[in-house]
């Protein structure tokens, strides 16, 4: 490859049109500047890394002469090259305080990371009051078992919201079940801060369909057998993931999921959960993995915080009955998943659609009182799951498969069109809501012409957009909502989250369903 020309021209000051912000939670600065295409640079990765830092202190909230940032390493790959530094307070690291510069191979600056603690939030410095071997003592205490050890102890400080506290860093080891905590002791008030099982969530794998088979494949055709699915899936329709955030107990207990409700449910304490497809505990590892990484979704949607929309963690049963079923159930607040045919939670789109119940319900409580409403619940969970899954079709087949889903919950739905894959629905129904039939059986079918609205917006506006309006769009909504308030509340979330830049373009989509008034 021939090198491109590298030229040497000082680091400036980034405009507001230079970058995109991920806006940080806290400290009124930048999580992170992205979208950035600054010139080629000569130099090394660190020096020019620090250059573009010095140029936009300002901006990131960091020190004028960046003296409280070390630099931790930099990291070469193929792409280019990664600079990693990390703030210090008084001589003392502070806890995930990292600000990263990544460039590409000729040196262009084009990601930058900042969990930098600004220095307006920096707090006085205190005389420790607990001394190293009690900050010990009350880490051992704070977790169950014997063989406990302390491996290491040092101070850091540890951010909790906007206020930085002194404490300890300290890891503990046990060794059955094997578990390895960071736990943080307050140096002033003696309190765990944080305590987590470091083991467990580096270590955790399972293997996954990503959504499903079809889609892993391209095609539905390999996955049958004389009209059956077939029972062995082959290995490359899976994947192998991480389970982060998982306690050491074995169980599919997470951060913001839980498969307790189910039955016999599986036990791993190696935290290896690889089952094939047709191996007991397959389905209930597909139900955690992609309902803890909507919410992950939803998080990085900004849906954290005092914004967050789960407070709990939500229960799965992954094999509530043996009829080919499943559902969120409002009174408990589970998501259920039945066996019958394929397993339903052994597609993605599935789960997805369920957890689309899931989240509408916790937004607004009860929703799908009225048919109105109903069709939009079972419209939003086909509209989630496309969006979601939609960057995974690909290859000769995308175009086919885009607009379906549960391609392989419902592999012996035959479609007509032996051309078109089989699937539970499809998002580009071209009902309006004139042809809306009130009757309340049939709110799946109704769904289809508020998921082809939905798909409309997102084919127009892009996932990004469209996620975001209609999530937000929600939480206007009620339990006995309208299409019209439903395409209203759209509207209204486009002009808060986006200054209504794409009115014209849902108007549009609302008017050519039929949908209104707007
Ligand atoms: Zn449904």
């Amino acid at each position: 490859m021939p090198r491109t020309s590298s030229q040497r021209s000082p680091a400036r000051r980034l405009k507001v049109d230079d970058y995109r912000e991920v806006a940080g939670e806290y400290y009124g600065t930048p999580k992170e500047l992205w979208g950035l295409a600054l010139p080629a640079q000569k130099g090394t990765p660190r020096a020019v890394a620090k250059a573009a830092l010095l140029a936009n202190t300002t901006l990131l909230g960091i020190d004028p002469k960046l003296r409280d940032l070390d630099l931790r390493k930099v990291i070469p790959t193929m792409g280019g090259s990664h600079v990693i530094f990390s703030q210090t307070y008084a001589g003392i690291p502070i806890h995930r305080a990292y600000v990263t510069v990544h460039m590409d191979g000729a040196n262009r600056v084009y990601l930058i990371k900042n969990r930098a603690v600004p220095e307006e939030l920096l707090p006085p410095i205190k005389q420790i009051q607990i001394a190293d071997a009690e900050a010990r003592r009350l880490a051992r205490q704070s977790v169950k078992g014997r063989n406990l050890r302390v491996l290491s102890s040092e101070p850091m400080w540890f951010p909790r919201k906007k206020a930085l506290r002194f404490a300890y860093k300290i890891r503990l080891r046990r060794q059955t079940p094997s578990a390895e905590w960071i736990i943080f002791v307050d140096a002033i008030t003696g309190s765990v801060l944080s305590k987590y099982d470091n083991l467990a969530m580096a270590t955790a794998t399972a293997r996954i369909f990503n959504p499903n088979p079809v889609v892993a494949l391209g095609d539905w055709r390999p996955l049958l057998k004389r009209r059956k699915p077939v029972r062995r899936v082959p290995l490359t329709a899976y994947e192998t993931v991480q389970l982060p955030g998982l306690e050491s107990s074995g169980r599919l207990d997470g951060r913001w999921v839980t498969t307790r409700p189910t039955k016999n449910r599986i036990r791993n304490r190696s935290l290896k959960f690889e089952f094939a497809s047709h191996e007991p505990g397959f389905e209930e590892v597909m139900a955690y993995y992609h309902v803890d990484q909507a919410i992950g979704y939803l998080r990085s949607l900004g849906y954290t915080g005092s914004r967050r929309i789960f407070s709990d963690r939500v229960p799965i049963n992954a094999r509530a009955t043996k009829a080919d079923d499943s559902w969120y159930s409002p009174a408990t607040r589970r998501i259920e998943f039945g066996t019958g045919s394929v397993d339903d939670a052994e597609d993605g789109e599935t789960i997805l659609h369920e957890f689309g119940h899931a989240l509408q319900d916790a937004i607004c409580p009860d929703f799908g009182q009225s048919n109105e409403a109903a069709a939009m619940g079972e419209g939003f969970g086909d509209y989630l799951a496309a969006s979601y899954f939609a960057a995974k079709k690909t290859g000769r087949k995308r175009k086919r498969l885009i607009p379906t889903v549960m391609t392989w919950d419902a592999i012996l739905f035959k479609d007509p069109n032996p051309s078109k894959p089989p699937c539970l629905r499809r998002l580009d129904s071209r009902r309006t809501f004139k042809t809306f039939d009130d009757e309340e059986e049939l709110e799946h079918d109704n769904g289809q012409i508020w998921s082809a609205t939905l798909w409309d917006i997102w084919k127009a506006v892009g996932r990004d957009v469209a996620d975001r309006i209609i999530i937000e769009s929600h939480f206007q909504l009620d339990g006995f909502t309208t299409f019209a308030r439903g395409a209203r509340a759209i509207l209204d979330a486009d002009r808060h989250l986006f200054g209504g830049k794409h009115l014209t373009a849902l108007r549009r989509i609302f008017r050519r369903r039929r949908i209104g008034p707007i």
